[in-house]
């Protein structure tokens, strides 16, 4: 693998940057604090094609790699990752569509994911069911016209957003898992409330659904394994977390550079002191690695690797840690302004920590490395 972007990266990255920059920087507190909606800006990204970076163009999308979306999710994780979270639920639903869709499906889903008329939402998790995502109880059983779901899934993000959902149940005839996209704008039997207020990431909602005998049809099934649609569906969102993970790095890498160069302190900028320096040369060394490997997994991705799946979780395990490590280390370098709510540097504290428990815990990801180990 080239482990530098092509001329041509390179410049997509920097429209990225530049986008972010100019449209997410300035709303970025709004956003987290709800003043600002996530539903409206995330139709205004699928307005500008954001939304279908990887949706072959047949299908209204732009046709791009999955290197692509990261690029773009690294930028947007600079400056607001609770908006790079919303997009890793959405992404998985795409990219589930993609491979498992019949024609059907993806002609009526993918369009309106593509240009942000609909939102996507992945619901796996359940009270006893979270790093052990089998042990669903949620159930669809088989009835005269089709299917009846029932149950309940919490830690739903985008939730009370979304209006394509795609939903993990046990099929009580074969004990399988198995997975149902529901459109819950046209869909009866479906009450959505909001969940649990959390330490970061606020501009993504996680809500929660009960299913009360939904009907569903043949039409509503994603055919496959579902145990192997929802692996594929985490490591995928585990390459958007990694992402979202580097760019808050660099982004507060940034703020505490600045800092540094401009605070002073015993007569001269802290920048001066030693300590400082290794401080910044250490965030920006992990900040290069974590990188590197996040490019090296959505690389694996396109080119349909077998060792995604691996390079995903390293991905997410490096990439977690290092932002809610080295988050805290810029923060430190800034002192007590790094504490004060005007500034970024205390959100990107609070939603690195996020990114160590949610799209798979950093033990789930040592779980999966060492098992490619066979030890
Ligand atoms: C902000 C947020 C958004 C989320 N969004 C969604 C969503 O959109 N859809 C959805 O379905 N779910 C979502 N989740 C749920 C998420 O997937 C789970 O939180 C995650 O899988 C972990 O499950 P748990 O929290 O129940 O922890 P548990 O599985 O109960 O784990 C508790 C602790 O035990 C550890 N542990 C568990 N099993 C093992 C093991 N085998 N070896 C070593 N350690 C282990 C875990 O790593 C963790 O430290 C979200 C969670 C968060 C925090």
């Amino acid at each position: 693998m080239n482990t530098f972007l092509s001329s041509s990266q390179e410049a997509v990255r920097e429209q990225y940057s530049k986008f972010a920059a100019q449209e997410i920087q300035p709303i970025a507190v709004d956003l987290e604090k709800g003043k600002t909606s996530l539903k409206e800006f995330l139709q205004r990204l699928g307005q500008t094609g954001f939304l279908g970076l990887t949706i072959p163009k047949e299908y209204g999308g732009t046709g791009g790699t999955f290197l692509d979306q990261i690029l773009f999710i690294e930028a947007v994780g600079e400056h607001e990752a609770g908006v790079a979270f919303a997009l890793s639920a959405h992404i998985q639903v795409v990219e589930l569509l993609k491979r498992y869709g019949s024609d059907t499906q993806k002609s009526r889903y993918l369009p309106l994911l593509a240009r942000g008329e609909a939102i996507g939402s992945l619901c796996l998790n359940e009270e006893k069911a979270g790093s052990d995502f089998s042990s669903v109880e949620t159930v669809v059983k088989p009835g005269i016209d089709g299917y009846t779901l029932s149950g309940q899934k919490i830690w739903v993000v985008n939730g009370k957003i979304a209006s394509l959902l795609i939903v993990s149940a046990k099929d009580t005839e074969t004990g399988k898992l198995t997975l149902w996209l529901l459109d819950s704008s046209n869909q009866s039997g479906l009450k959505m409330s909001p969940g649990v207020k959390k330490l970061g990431l606020r501009s993504a909602s996680v809500d929660q659904f009960e299913f009360l005998n939904t009907s569903l049809t043949d039409a509503n099934l994603l055919e496959g394994d579902g145990k192997e649609q929802i692996d594929f569906a985490l490591d995928t969102a585990k390459v958007v977390m990694a992402a979202a993970a580097v760019g808050l790095v660099h982004g507060a890498t940034k703020l505490a550079v600045e800092h540094a160069r401009t605070r002073e302190q015993f007569g001269k900028t802290i920048g001066h002191f030693q300590g400082i320096q290794w401080k910044l040369a250490d965030i920006s060394t992990d900040h290069a690695a974590a990188r590197l490997m996040t490019l090296r997994a959505a690389w694996a991705f396109d080119e349909s690797k077998e060792e995604f799946r691996n390079y995903a979780s390293m991905a997410k395990l490096i990439a977690s840690k290092t932002a809610r490590f080295q988050s805290g280390e810029a923060l430190q370098v800034m002192g007590a302004a790094g504490l004060n709510e005007d500034t970024p540097m205390e959100r990107f504290y609070r939603d690195a920590k996020m990114m160590e428990i949610c799209q798979g815990t950093s033990e789930m990801q040592k779980v999966i490395i060492a098992d490619e180990l066979k030890v």
